[in-house]
């Protein structure tokens, strides 16, 4: 392939691109964003390996990195279950930075193209900042790996000092960015660069491990936005135009994902871009010192809820990483259009950080084939509430819970919620008393009007669909 087809491929894939991620901005256009996208990777894939800056010789190593990374790539496709997504992301994230940080090695040891004067220090600085940003990357998503599926703590690890530390490492950062910059040869450089590449994968682990369970989404959205960023300094290394746009996509749209959840959670988003944040957030504090919850809770069977839900006139489902869990959303979907048929008016309220990722939710109930009509963004519902006859919470714990707004002292004091608890009559189906990601208790289940429907969704969902009759 010549070098001039190469680039109009490039150029044809980067618009696909970004199509893709216009597409994937609403859930009627997503199925063909994500076709858009394969498409696009596709094209660059092809035009990258029969582009003229591969040899001959390269083929036999891309076939097996082919066949090794396809396999992996099938395996997990067809494994990992709905509910293990998030974490699978994040170990993806920890790949784009691995890969950062191996291509920043091998190419400041590539001795193919000797670089001098401005063209040296500048590939360098690329070198350092990719391998930086890689690192950091790698690190935090592997925590943010472990956080996700419960093998490390959710709980903030919050060192003393620990934003001096920080200070700290980014000093080290500087001073070595600089002796690696004066180095005269490869072997001198090593030294500084190897040292950078330990002090960011410490500051990765720390940056994540501060964060507390509440906080994650944004953690997630952010790894994501420097995945991108990981991904376009390689192709700074690497001089690929098509790595530098499609990374810079990721980033930044990584980066408005932030904002946006951001937003959702009333953080700040500059101190998140910074990974400052945890300390001075509510979030930083101990569960233990939020006000406990006080009175009984109301337990209901399946047919009181089956008979409260053929009496209302308005229901709103709140779905949570429960019904992720329980994969209950086709059941969910059979009493929706149950109610609806009976004139009911049945919608769903879908909070920014339900689930463990985000469009968690919106994800499931598009596969159950709810109408994406009835399907609403905590803005857009909050007010109907108090007019809402009945609402069914189901497996959603922190998305809903009242302390948000009433407890300054409450770890996720200031995120804004879902108000179920203004309805006539709310629902919350769950298996036992156990608190969220967030680990904090909640007020709701005790409220007056408030019923507990205890067990697991699906089954629970079954039986409501069955004492509902046809
Ligand atoms: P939560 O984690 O707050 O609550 C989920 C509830 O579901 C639990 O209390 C659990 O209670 C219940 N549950 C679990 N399994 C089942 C089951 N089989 N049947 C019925 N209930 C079940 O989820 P939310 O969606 O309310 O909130 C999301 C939380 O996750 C927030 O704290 C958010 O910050 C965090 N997060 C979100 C991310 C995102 O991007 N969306 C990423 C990372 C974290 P029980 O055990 O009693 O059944």
């Amino acid at each position: 392939m010549s070098a001039n087809l190469a680039t109009v491929s490039y150029i044809g894939a980067t618009i696909l691109f970004i199509l893709s991620l216009g597409g994937l901005s609403h859930p009627e256009t997503s199925r063909r964003g994500n076709l858009y996208g394969m498409i696009g990777m596709a094209i660059a894939v092809i035009a990258t390996i029969f582009g003229p800056r591969v040899t001959v010789g390269g083929y036999a190593w891309i076939i097996v990195a082919l066949l090794v990374g396809a396999s992996a790539g099938l395996y997990a496709a067809k494994k990992v279950k709905m509910t293990e997504m998030p974490e699978l992301v994040a170990l993806m994230h920890s790949f784009v930075g691995l890969a950062a940080v191996l291509v920043g090695f091998a190419s400041y040891i590539d001795p193919s193209t000797p670089l001098e004067g401005a063209a040296k220090t500048i590939h360098e600085i690329e070198v350092y900042i990719g391998i930086l940003i890689g690192a950091v990357t790698f690190s935090g998503s592997l925590i943010a790996f472990g956080k996700l599926n419960g093998k490390i703590s959710g709980k903030p690890v919050l060192l003393p000092g620990r934003h001096w530390l920080n200070l700290a490492l980014l000093i080290i950062v500087i001073v070595f960015g600089y002796c690696f910059i004066q180095a005269e040869n490869t072997d001198a450089g090593m030294i500084p660069l190897i040292v950078m590449t330990a002090v960011a994968l410490a500051f990765g682990v720390h940056m994540v491990m501060a964060i507390g369970g509440a906080d994650m989404p944004v953690v997630v959205s952010m790894l994501n936005s420097y995945s991108g960023w990981a991904a376009s300094a390689t192709g700074f290394m690497l001089n690929n135009d098509l790595l530098i746009v499609t990374g810079a996509l990721v980033g930044s749209s990584g980066a408005i994902l932030s904002y946006i959840m951001c937003r959702a959670m009333n953080r700040q988003f500059l101190s998140v871009i910074a990974g400052g944040f945890g300390a001075g957030a509510p979030s930083a504090k101990p569960a233990g010192d939020a006000a406990q919850p006080e009175g009984e809770v109301t337990p209901v069977s399946a047919a009181e809820t089956a008979e409260l839900l053929r009496e209302a006139k308005s229901v709103v489902i709140v779905p949570g990483y429960g019904m992720a869990v329980a994969q209950a959303q086709h059941t969910v979907n059979d009493i929706a259009s149950r109610l609806r048929a009976k004139g009911c008016n049945v919608r769903f309220a879908i909070h920014p950080v339900a689930g463990r990722m985000p469009g968690h939710m919106n994800v499931l109930l598009a596969e159950a084939k709810v109408p994406y009509d009835i399907v609403l963004e905590m803005d857009e519902i909050n007010e109907d509430f108090p007019d809402t006859d009945v609402v069914m919470v189901i497996g959603a714990n922190d998305i809903v819970n009242p302390a948000a707004e009433d407890d300054p002292s409450s770890p996720i004091a200031g995120m804004p919620v879902l108000q179920v608890w203004k309805a006539h009559t709310s629902i919350v189906m769950k298996r036992s008393m156990a608190s969220g990601y967030a680990g904090v208790d909640n007020p709701l289940f005790y409220k007056e009007n408030n019923r507990m429907l205890f067990g697991d969704a699906k089954k629970m969902l079954d039986e409501v669909l069955a004492a509902l009759g046809a």
